[in-house]
């Protein structure tokens, strides 16, 4: 059994997994992602999301980029979903897993991608209100200097 992994102490519940980076015989190495866990099956398997924004030049504006990773979520972590995890990449474990969750670093309500999506519509539709009250305006602004 480790006490420590890259820095991150052994959680307080212990478990019998060979998949567990503290008390297995599972080595981690040094390539660490953070994310939202949107996704928790049997086995101890799990679907973490993050999203990054990058800008499109052609556009002009910023789009994000959804990435999803499958990862081992050991019995003496269990992330349920909901929750912000860090992950550390590792041999690979089934299929289609090759990352372990470390550690929980807490809840999060709302996942990042869908906030910026409703800010920047909430800021378009407010945007096209001022536009159409100033185009009113400047109607009327012209009947009174004809009359
Ligand atoms: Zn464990």
């Amino acid at each position: 059994m480790k006490t420590q992994v890259l820095g991150v102490n052994a959680p307080t519940q212990t478990c019998t997994d060979k998949k567990c980076p503290f008390h297995g015989e599972l080595d981690v190495k040094k390539e660490l992602f953070t994310g939202v866990v949107i996704k928790k099956d049997i086995n101890h398997s799990a679907t973490i999301e993050w999203f990054v924004s990058h800008y499109v030049k052609k556009y002009e504006r910023y789009a994000l980029k959804r990435s999803r990773l499958r990862v081992h979520n050991p019995a003496c972590i269990n992330a349920e979903v909901g929750y912000e995890v860090l992950v550390a990449k590792t041999r690979p474990l089934s299929k289609t897993k090759h990352h372990v969750i470390l550690k929980v670093l807490g809840k999060k309500e709302k996942i990042t991608g869908t906030e910026v999506k409703v800010d920047e519509a909430a800021g378009r539709y407010a945007a096209k209100e001022d536009e159409e009250e100033g185009g009113k305006g400047g109607v009327k602004s012209k009947y009174q200097s004809k009359k």
